[in-house]
């Protein structure tokens, strides 16, 4: 049909300007090169000007406006400034009902209250892709009676056994995982709530070719401000369905993962800024400025309070082994996760959580899950990365995206512990995972990571790569409501990197490095969350 068509190439379009974007935000030396920026808005408006009805219209006439306003943060032009407000009123006027007339509105005031830093990167940048609706369009009609019974053996073979069912909560956020032993067919449903049968709202999934584990936990009381209770139960002879209870929920998404097979339902209430938080308390910084009064919503929004580090792998997942024998993948995360630890908590005065600080094993859904329900405000899984060739060296950054590289693949494939095909069907439905991602906000905590640990560790020792800011679909980045960014720190089977990976004076300059960009993140995205600390003020809610 033509007009799928037609998405499918402005989509492809709007893919290709992000590329562009994303190599833009990889060179610090192209972004003082006004033409760079050029290419790259001409490449945002194309997608605009193909359709201008289509879904990728306002997605890209906003990153239009958004690329001038960063442009004007470097150059200080006026006409830059005007070009980005200019083309923020556009979809302000023309685009009523799309999500970017809010986002489009806010950049407006941004602009027009303050002057931009000098280092150019500022606030909430936009989701890439078009935003749809993240409830189903209707509501599924079905059975109403339609409970599960709460026996459980089938005694067939063949039928997948569901094993476990798993929650994670906090008033606003609510993971849900179903573990089975077999790849299987299911289907979601969100049902009515029923008065007359003093019904709740449900949410259930049927698994199809299924049985019900027998030391399964069929009943869990969940409780929040979003859901009462999960619970499964054998459905028919071979189904299995699982009810979720509901409350009140703003939208939920329902997904798979592969090796083991499980499926995911995160659920989100109505209110993610108003989660509850630590209050933000920097340490001083030197340089002092004013801060104006209308900026003050935007420090509460962008503050950060809490930062979540995830050593990567534990327990029985070694992770990659090291060229040297006796050294995991899993060690040395842990290691640098806790130096760095140490590092942004006296340094920043932020919170620190990790996701695990022994020698345990974490599934990578719970990683998210405990990102998610700690209310962490920024998310960064620490990996070392691993080849067949022995030569490969060099650092990457992750951010959660389409892969585009076959290199990616590779690594998103040994990191998810997953094949290189599933990788390609993860991609199919990526898109539709990511409506809640921060993408972008991640996009610039990976560049401004990798930068400062390129070049804090470039001084200190040779041979240092930088192989750039990457994207892929990390399982442990899919569902983050934070900016979130997956490290690789060096290749654990580079005979070089591998001694210096294992060396605690290494370790330690990693981790100051990793610590410099967090830094330099939160300054850019909110210039006065240092100042603020120095005059005493408190933004205590
Ligand atoms: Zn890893």
């Amino acid at each position: 049909m033509a007009i799928s068509a037609d998405a499918a190439s402005e989509k492809d379009l709007y893919m290709e300007a992000d590329a562009c974007y994303t190599r833009l935000l990889n060179s610090p030396e192209k972004q003082k090169m006004r033409h760079n920026w050029q290419i790259c808005i001409q490449k945002f408006q194309k997608v605009h000007q193909m359709n201008p009805s289509g879904p990728w219209a306002a997605a890209g006439l906003y990153m239009t406006g958004f690329l001038y306003e960063e442009m004007y943060g470097i150059s200080q032009a006026p006409a830059d400034r005007k070009e980005a407000i200019d083309t923020y009123q556009r979809i302000v006027n023309r685009f009523l009902k799309s999500s970017y007339h809010k986002k489009a509105r806010i950049a407006i005031e941004r602009l027009n209250s303050k002057s931009v830093p000098k280092s150019g990167h500022l606030d909430t940048k936009p989701e890439p892709l078009p935003q749809t609706v993240l409830q189903p369009t209707k509501e599924t009609p079905v059975d109403p009676v339609s409970d599960p019974v709460m026996n459980g053996d089938s005694g067939s073979n063949g039928l997948s056994n569901i094993t476990d069912l798993r929650v994670w909560s906090n008033p606003n956020y609510t993971r849900i995982v179903i573990d089975a032993d077999k790849e299987t067919v299911f289907q979601h449903h969100l049902l009515k709530q029923d008065p007359a049968l003093d019904k709740p709202q449900r949410l259930y999934i049927d698994i199809e070719q299924a049985k019900l584990g027998k030391h399964i936990q069929n009943f869990i009381t969940v409780n929040d401000n979003l859901i009462q209770d999960a619970r499964a139960g054998q459905y028919t002879l071979d189904s299995v369905r699982v009810v979720a209870d509901i409350k009140s929920f703003k939208a939920y998404k329902i997904f798979s993962l592969k090796n083991p097979f499980k499926i995911i339902m995160d659920v989100w209430g109505s209110d993610p800024d108003q989660r509850e938080k630590p209050a933000p308390s920097f340490k001083a910084d030197k340089k002092t400025s004013k801060i104006k009064p209308g900026d003050l919503a935007r420090q509460l929004s962008l503050r950060v309070g809490r930062v979540i580090l995830d050593p990567g792998h534990g327990g029985k997942d070694k992770g990659a082994s090291g060229i040297i024998p006796g050294v995991y993948e899993k060690d040395i995360t842990l290691a640098i996760a806790r130096r760095l630890q140490k590092k942004i908590q006296a340094t920043l005065d932020c919170e620190v959580i990790l996701t695990r600080n022994s020698d345990v094993y974490l599934s990578l859904e719970e990683r998210t899950a405990i990102a998610n329900t700690k209310n962490g405000d920024l998310f960064i899984s620490i990996h070392t990365n691993a080849a067949h060739n022995a030569t490969a060296y060099g650092i990457e950054t992750y951010f959660l995206n389409l892969a585009t590289d076959e290199d990616a693949i590779l690594v998103a494939a040994r990191e998810n512990a997953t094949s290189t095909k599933n990788i390609s069907d993860l991609q199919s439905i990526l898109s539709d995972l990511m409506q809640n991602a921060k993408i972008n906000e991640s996009s610039r905590l990976a560049a401004t990571v990798q930068n400062a640990v390129v070049s804090h560790l470039n001084g200190r020792f040779n041979s240092i790569k930088n192989k750039g800011v990457k994207k892929a679909p990390f399982y442990v980045l899919l569902g983050a409501q934070m900016p979130s960014i997956l490290l690789e720190t060096a290749f654990i089977s580079n005979e070089r990197e591998c001694q210096r990976l294992i060396s605690p004076e290494y370790q330690d300059h990693l981790a100051d490095s990793i610590l410099i960009g967090v830094e330099k993140y939160i300054r850019d995205t909110n210039p006065a969350a240092f100042v603020e600390r120095q005059r005493g003020t408190s933004n205590k809610l």
